[in-house]
């Protein structure tokens, strides 16, 4: 294609004609966005959710990222509670959820800490909440969950330019098949993961990815079926050196081979979280195309070097590859308050705290994460929840995880109902009223040792 060159065309002007007006608007299902649409409407709120896709659960579902990472502390403490805790039962309850029993969590026992820390919820010889479940079971699960709570989905709707006035957000713009449509809401939540409509609304924002870390790093994810996971699981759990041996041979062989296969809760379905491809931008399409197409080039390469090396693999097919790529970070809001890596390496507590994300490793304290991180500097009307929050790109690592992302969403969902019902901003919503509300819906706001 030849280059357009800076040039542009004028787009004749027209009139928008308006879809509907709500209470609380939320752009993106994706976990974040499910909780938050749930949660504004537990609170009493009228609520309509806009998905550019086909489904809910956003990464959760169509990246693939079925490995929900800890939900306790180092302790054993269960630390995310309220709607996300709602979504791991309902998955457990339907047999799709692969993850220790709660009389484990915290076990130092070396046995159960090497069996579940090949099932990758085992982390420094400890064992911990961090399950895998299934994405089509929690897709039913999603969906039974927004129609219980009654909000307003509209799937295959692209949220494309944001309504201001003055300084306020009061809605968005769609497209979708039908065309071009506004939506008017007192209060507009943005869980699009990549801060689209706080970013159309001109809120300042950080995309300041160094472009080599692992941080940034976007792939298409792929599962493989027809695998003998057991035998697999046993292998790396018995056999430690030979599996790291046959790791670094492959690396010696082509760096794309080093993909490690994560369980998943069907005993024949391999997980890849990879390949992890750094100095792509999520908000350039040649970067997301070339993503797509490299991704699924290493894909076949891994299914033929897995199936003649790895015990467990010798039949192995691919079963499927993520309808969503997968995106670690683009832009992340700077809001009245950021987490940053000074914060935990200190107490990590927070007055304003909206709920917890566990220490990144023993020596990190639980974070309270403050409800600050949600809201915009200067604009008003919106709220961020999800990976786009705010924070510093060290932080990002653990905060952009999706139990964070649940908890997060919960608490923009919380404070977006109460500022509707009390005619406030949602700056001006007191914290111990979301606080409440946070914890009569199951929330755990608190750490337990500030009780
Ligand atoms: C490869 C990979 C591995 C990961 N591993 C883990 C892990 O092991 N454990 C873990 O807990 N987390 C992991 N994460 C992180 C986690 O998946 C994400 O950070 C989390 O899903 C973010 O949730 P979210 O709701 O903020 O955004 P998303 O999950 O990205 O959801 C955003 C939703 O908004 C929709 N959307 C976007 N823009 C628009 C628009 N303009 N209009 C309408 N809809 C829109 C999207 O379609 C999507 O449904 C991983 C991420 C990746 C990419």
């Amino acid at each position: 294609m030849r280059s357009g060159n800076g040039e542009t065309i004028r787009e004749p002007e027209r009139s928008i004609p308006v879809y509907g007006s709500t209470e609380v608007l939320v752009v993106g299902g994706g976990p974040a966005g499910v909780c938050a649409a749930i949660a504004a409407a537990r609170a009493g709120a009228e609520v309509t959710l806009v998905e550019r896709y086909g489904c809910l659960g956003g990464l959760s579902t169509g990246g693939l990222v079925i490995w929900i990472d800890r939900m306790t502390d180092w302790e054993g403490r269960l630390v995310v509670g309220g709607i996300g805790k709602e979504i791991t039962d309902a998955c457990a309850a339907e047999k799709a959820l692969i993850g220790p029993p709660p009389e484990q969590w915290g076990s130092k026992d070396p046995k159960l800490a090497a069996y579940w820390g090949v099932r990758t919820a085992g982390h420094r010889g400890i064992v911990n909440f961090s399950p895998t479940i299934d994405p089509e079971v929690l897709k039913l699960i999603l969906n039974d969950m927004v129609r219980a709570a009654k909000v307003n989905v509209l799937l295959h709707s692209w949220a494309v330019a944001t309504l201001c006035r003055e300084n306020k957000v009061t809605g968005v713009i769609f497209e979708s098949k039908e065309g071009r449509f506004a939506i008017k809401a007192d209060i507009t939540i943005d869980c699009s993961g990549d801060g689209d409509i706080f970013a159309k609304a001109g809120a300042v924002f950080e995309n300041d990815f160094d472009g080599v870390s692992a941080h940034a790093r976007l792939n298409t994810s792929f599962r493989f079926g027809n695998v003998d996971m057991r035998r697999y699981l046993d292998f790396r759990m018995i056999h430690p050196e030979q599996y790291s041996t046959l790791m670094r041979e492959a690396s010696h062989e082509d760096e794309w081979l080093t993909n490690t296969a994560f369980v998943t809760p069907n005993d024949t379905i391999a997980l890849f979280l990879t390949p992890k491809f750094s100095g792509y931008s999520a908000l350039k399409v040649d970067d997301l195309t070339e993503v797509e197409f490299r991704s699924r080039d290493v894909m076949r390469q891994v299914l033929a070097w897995y199936r003649t090396r790895m015990p467990g693999f010798e039949r192995a097919w691919i079963h499927d590859t993520a309808s969503q790529v997968g995106t670690r970070h683009s832009r992340r809001l700077r809001g009245i308050e950021c987490v940053s890596s000074k914060v935990w390496r200190t107490d990590g507590s927070s007055v304003n705290s909206i709920g917890l994300c566990p220490g990144l490793s023993p020596e990190f304290p639980t974070l309270e994460i403050p409800y600050g991180v949600l809201l915009p500097e200067r604009i008003d009307g919106v709220l961020a929840a999800g990976r786009n929050l705010s924070c510093d790109t060290t932080s990002h690592a653990a905060l952009r995880e999706i139990p964070e992302c649940w908890v997060m969403g919960h608490a923009a969902g919380v404070g977006a109902a109460l500022a509707v019902h009390s005619k406030q901003t949602v700056r001006s919503v007191p914290i111990v009223e979301i606080q409440s509300e946070l914890e009569r819906q199951g929330a755990i706001v608190r750490r337990q040792e500030r009780k």
